[in-house]
């Protein structure tokens, strides 16, 4: 692509891609191109008559369809709320706008963010631009699509437990979800509030490293960001840590396809001979096989809290549409005729496990082992500057695949959700593509507490 002379130009051309290609590639929801052509003018005026434009102008942005755009739908991809509209935007969307940043629109998901290659979507069908057979991922796969198909450079996106990461190691892009509470979640629907985190998905470092330090920051109306700073990140992206200890957990290694692990270790040794001062050492982890347990248990009582709301009355499909003798008939023909098998899942498997009778056994040791789980990671963060391995352990797999067995979804999350339980800043950038697949491998990284800075410095050096 020549580079444009405007940002409407940009823009334009973004969006004639859009129409030639999305209707194959189905990475969005909606298309904002009136509003984006708007916005791109009205930027390129202010740069003729000399004046301010914020940081990130003529940066093209997608948002992820479970974040507030005032005025816009916000589906969750879910029948339950495929005509609402959002009476406001969320504070990360209101950042990118007084920034310049020029949102396009909306992209697809899972419904309601449950699901790892975007299948479950009950508004749009996703593919992955770079094998048409292929899922894109999820639950952020309308993002990683928008972007590894052109269609803009970043997008805003939501990772509870690896939505961000593992979309865009299955499509060769960058993602990064930063520390928890590092981004105001004020305007996003929850999946599992203690998890979830907002954070950039891009076609490279630089424009996450862009979209992050707009968005991030303290905000009044999320307490979990209190005392944050905002940092810019792109002005030291540059730079490399002098001395970086990389802790390699062999248990990221068992149960990965041995193609992604020849991919990911051919990255982590290309790292320690490009730069000096990069120690790479194994190392044995061993409650990381409590991650994903923690997570199913944890984010599935979180969300069926959060699912409460949806109930045709206060949001959702109007009750007027279903039929019921009483109160409790109307809610439920509301909810099961609007919500998909998934989400229905895991509202029962969560109310389960928060019943009186159970909840000690299920949801309460959960929270322990979650605490654990924090615990050890700040023992490895003791000998560690970084830890790294793959991002999933597959490749993108073909459509359909494991529409049936939702196990084999959730197996998918395996190596994302540590990072997740224990609210660490964790990203994924491209590891090349495998051998035997030809598609792309991700090479994750996980850093301490609030490691952003390094976090990013290291993902840039990797991307060279
Ligand atoms: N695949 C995970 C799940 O289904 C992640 C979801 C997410 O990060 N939003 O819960």
């Amino acid at each position: 692509m020549k580079n444009p002379d405007s940002v409407e130009e940009n823009v334009r051309s973004r969006l004639e891609l859009i129409s030639a290609r999305d209707s194959r590639i189905g990475a969005f929801i909606e298309v904002y191109a009136e509003d984006a052509i708007a916005q791109a003018r009205d930027i390129d005026a202010r740069m003729k008559a000399g004046k301010k434009v914020g940081s990130l102008a003529g940066l093209v942005v997608g948002i992820k369809n479970s974040i507030a755009v005032r005025g816009k739908r916000l589906t969750c991809a879910s029948k339950m709320l495929e005509n609402y509209a959002a009476p406001y935007s969320a504070t990360a969307v209101e950042r990118i706008i007084a920034e310049d940043g020029v949102i396009i629109g909306s992209t697809n998901l899972d419904e309601f963010s449950c699901g790892s290659d975007c299948s479950r979507s009950k508004l749009a069908k996703t593919v992955n631009p770079l094998d048409f057979e292929r899922v894109p991922g999820g639950s952020s796969g309308g993002s990683a699509a928008a972007v590894a198909a052109g269609f803009c450079d970043v997008t805003l996106s939501e990772d509870t437990g690896g939505s961000i990461r593992l979309p865009a190691a299955f499509c060769g892009a960058v993602g990064v979800k930063p520390t928890y509470g590092a981004v105001s979640r004020y305007g996003i629907c929850d999946l599992a509030m203690s998890f979830d985190q907002l954070g950039p998905l891009g076609r490279d470092v630089g424009s996450c490293a862009r979209l992050l330090s707009t968005v991030m920051g303290e905000d009044g109306r999320d307490a979990m960001t209190a005392g944050v700073a905002r940092v810019d990140y792109s002005a030291h992206l540059n730079s490399f840590p002098k001395r970086l200890r990389v802790g390699v957990p062999k248990e990221f290694f068992s149960g990965c396809d041995e193609w992604v692990s020849e991919a990911v270790w051919g990255k982590i040794k290309a790292l320690e001979s490009a730069r000096d001062g990069v120690e790479i050492r194994e190392f044995s982890f061993p409650i990381l096989k409590y991650a994903l347990p923690i997570y199913y248990i944890l984010c599935a009582s979180e969300f069926s809290s959060a699912m409460q709301k949806y109930d045709g009355l206060k949001y959702g499909m109007p009750w007027s549409e279903a039929n019921g003798r009483d109160l409790n008939e109307i809610v439920s023909t509301v909810r099961d005729r609007a919500l998909g098998a998934e989400v229905k899942r895991r509202i029962l498997i969560g109310t389960y496990v928060t019943t009186k009778e159970f909840r000690d056994a299920w949801y309460s040791k959960a929270l322990k082992a979650r605490d654990a789980l924090k615990k050890e990671f700040a023992r490895v963060f003791d000998d560690f500057d970084a830890v790294m391995g793959p991002t999933a352990p597959m490749v993108a797999w073909k459509l359909g695949e494991k529409d049936q067995d939702p196990l084999q979804m959730y197996l998918a999350d395996i190596l994302a959700v540590p990072a997740n339980c224990a609210g660490l800043p964790a990203a994924s950038v491209p590891a090349g593509r495998t051998k035997k697949e030809n598609m792309p491998a991700g090479l994750q990284v996980i850093a301490p507490w609030g490691g952003e800075q390094a976090l990013l410095q290291i993902l840039r050096a990797c991307e060279k």
